[in-house]
C-alpha cells in the first residue's frame, strides 16, 4: 500500500521528518502543508540574517523537496482552508510541525506598552515575515533592553548594533537595514534574570560579541562567579569557559561607538513610561537551587525599546490537545494519537538546535512506519486536491517556490544573497505573472 502522510509546515522539524520517511524505503506520498508560498520557516524566518551560512541545510531540504514522493503545498492554511480532523481523515498520518512561532508573554506590569516586543514578532520583522512586515518597531531610542540570554537574544543584540555594510551584505530587508542603520540606539542591555553561569547562549554565538565592526562588550568582571557549584555537573566546563570568555570582555577596551551591556542577576519587573516604554524596572537576584529570587533590590534602567527573547509557543490548532503551560502538544515521544504526531518545537518545546529536528523527525518516521496498517483506502493528496479546489483555495507548488526564490535572487542588492518578497501578496502576484526566463 502506499502511505499517505501529511505534514503541516516546511521547517526543519518537517523536512527531516520527511526526509526519514523517504529514507526508510516505505512507499509513500508526503505532503508537506504550508500557510505561506515559501518553504523553510525557521531557516528563512528565524534564523539571523548574518548567520548565513546556517540556512544551507535549506539546500539539502531542497534536494528532499525535489524528490519523487514530496509535494510542497504552499499559501493553505489548516484551520482555515482545511481542518485538522479532515486531514487526519484524508491521511493516514499526520504530523504537527509548526514549530513555535508565538511569543511568550513577559507577563510583568506594563509589558502591553508601545515599544514592548517579544523575539518573534522582532526577529520576523527584520527577517521579512509577512505576519511581522507591519511591526515597524519605533528604534529612534538611545538604548534598548533585551530580556533574556539565549541565543535569540544575542541574535537581537548583535543586529541592533550591526553597521550598515555587516547589515547589506546579509538579506535584510531594507526597510529593516534602514530602520537599524538610522536609529539612534548607541546601548543594548541584556538581561539574564540568572548569573552568568545559567546563560542560556552557546559559546560561538558568544565569541561573535566580542568582534563586531563598531561596538564594545560591556560587562563588570565583579558581576561574573567564580563558583559554579549550583551549574549540573555535565555543563559547568562550558559554562565556566563562557565567563571566561565574558571577563576576557571585561578587559576589553570599550573604544567603539556602540555598546552591548551584559547584565545578569537582572529581573525585569515592570516596564515604565506612559504609553510608551520608558525604561525597566530591574530587580536583583541571586540563584538558589538553580532559580532566581529576588533581592528586593531595585534599580531603573532608561529605554525607549524592549525585546524579550523569553522562548516561543506553539500556535493551537483545533483537534489536537495543546498542553497551555508550556504551548506545545501532548504527546508521547511525538506520538499524539493514532495517525496524528507532532515533531520539533511543537513537540518538545523551543529548545536545542537546527539538527536536532532531525533526530525528532527520525523516532516519528518510525512510529509512522512501524504503525502503517493494511490499505486504508485513504485518498490523501487527491482528495485534498478535490476538497481545495472545492473551497476555492490557491496552493502553491515547490515550482512556483522555484520562481519566487529566483526572483529573490535577481532582485537582490549587491553583496546580499537575496531581497526576500515580505508579503504573501507579493508572491502571489509574481506567480501570476508569465513566467520568463528569469523567474
Ligand atoms: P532560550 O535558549 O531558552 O533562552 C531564553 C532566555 O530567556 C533564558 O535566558 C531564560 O532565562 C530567559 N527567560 C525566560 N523567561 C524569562 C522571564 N520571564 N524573565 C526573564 N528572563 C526569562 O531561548 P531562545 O534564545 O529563544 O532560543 C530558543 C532555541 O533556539 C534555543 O535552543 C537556542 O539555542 C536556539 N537558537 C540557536 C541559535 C544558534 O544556534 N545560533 C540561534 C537562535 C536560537 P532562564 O534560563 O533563567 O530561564
Amino acid at each position: 500500500m502506499t502511505l499517505s502522510v501529511a505534514i503541516i509546515g516546511s521547517g526543519p522539524s518537517a523536512f527531516y521528518t520527511a526526509d526519514a520517511l523517504v529514507k526508510s524505503g516505505v512507499d509513500a506520498r508526503i505532503d508537506l502543508i504550508e500557510r505561506l508560498p515559501a518553504p523553510f520557516g525557521l531557516i528563512r524566518y528565524g534564523v539571523a540574517p548574518d548567520h548565513e551560512s546556517t540556512r544551507k541545510v535549506a539546500r539539502s531540504f531542497d534536494k528532499t523537496a525535489r524528490g519523487p514522493s514530496l509535494s510542497f503545498l504552499g499559501n493553505v492554511e489548516v484551520g482555515r482552508e482545511v481542518s485538522l480532523a479532515e486531514l487526519r481523515q484524508l491521511y493516514d498520518a499526520v504530523v504537527l510541525a509548526i514549530g513555535a512561532p508565538f511569543d511568550r508573554p513577559l507577563g510583568i506590569p506594563g509589558h502591553d506598552k508601545q515599544g514592548v516586543h517579544g523575539s518573534a514578532a522582532f526577529v520576523g520583522w527584520y527577517n521579512g515575515h509577512p505576519d511581522f512586515r507591519a511591526l515597524d518597531p519605533d528604534l529612534k531610542v538611545k538604548a534598548a533592553a533585551v530580556v533574556g540570554v539565549g541565543n535569540v537574544g544575542l541574535d537581537v543584540a548583535r543586529l541592533l548594533v550591526r553597521s550598515r555594510p555587516e547589515l547589506e551584505a546579509t538579506d535584510m530587508p531594507d526597510y529593516a537595514v534602514e530602520a537599524i542603520v538610522n536609529s539612534q540606539i548607541t546601548d543594548v542591555y541584556l538581561l539574564g534574570r540568572r548569573s552568568a553561569a545559567h546563560a542560556a547562549f552557546t559559546i560561538g554565538e558568544l565569541r561573535e560579541m566580542g568582534d563586531l565592526d563598531g561596538c564594545s562588550p560591556v560587562i563588570d568582571a565583579a558581576s561574573l562567579p567564580t563558583s559554579f557549584d549550583d551549574v549540573p555537573e555535565e555543563h559547568r566546563r562550558i559554562k565556566s569557559k563562557m565567563v571566561d570568555m565574558l571577563r576576557g570582555f571585561a578587559g576589553l577596551p570599550q573604544d567603539r561607538p556602540k555598546r552591548v551591556h551584559f547584565r545578569f542577576n537582572a529581573a525585569p519587573k515592570e516596564v515604565l513610561g506612559g504609553a510608551r516604554v520608558e525604561g525597566l524596572r530591574i530587580e536583583r537576584t541571586r540563584v538558589e537551587g538553580g532559580r532566581a529570587v529576588g533581592t528586593g533590590e531595585t534599580y531603573d534602567l532608561p529605554c525607549g525599546l524592549v525585546v524579550a527573547a523569553i522562548g516561543y509557543r506553539s500556535p493551537r490548532i483545533d483537534g489536537a490537545p495543546f498542553d497551555e503551560r508550556n504551548g506545545l502538544y501532548v504527546n508521547q515521544g511525538g506520538v499524539i494519537d493514532s495517525g496524528l504526531y507532532a515533531v520539533g518545537w511543537a513537540m518538545r518545546g523551543p529548545s536545542g538546535v537546527i539538527g536536532s529536528n532531525k533526530i525528532d523527525g527520525q523516532a516519528v518516521a518510525k512510529h509512522i512506519v512501524e504503525n502503517l496498517g493494511t490499505n486504508s483506502g485513504k485518498t490523501g493528496r487527491d482528495g485534498l486536491a478535490s476538497l481545495l479546489r472545492q473551497r476555492g483555495a490557491k496552493p502553491t507548488s515547490y515550482a512556483d517556490w522555484g520562481r519566487i526564490d529566483a526572483a529573490e535572487i535577481a532582485r537582490a542588492r549587491q553583496g546580499s544573497p537575496r531581497a526576500k518578497f515580505t508579503t504573501v501578496a507579493e508572491m502571489l502576484a509574481l506567480l501570476e505573472q508569465r513566467p520568463t526566463a528569469t523567474s
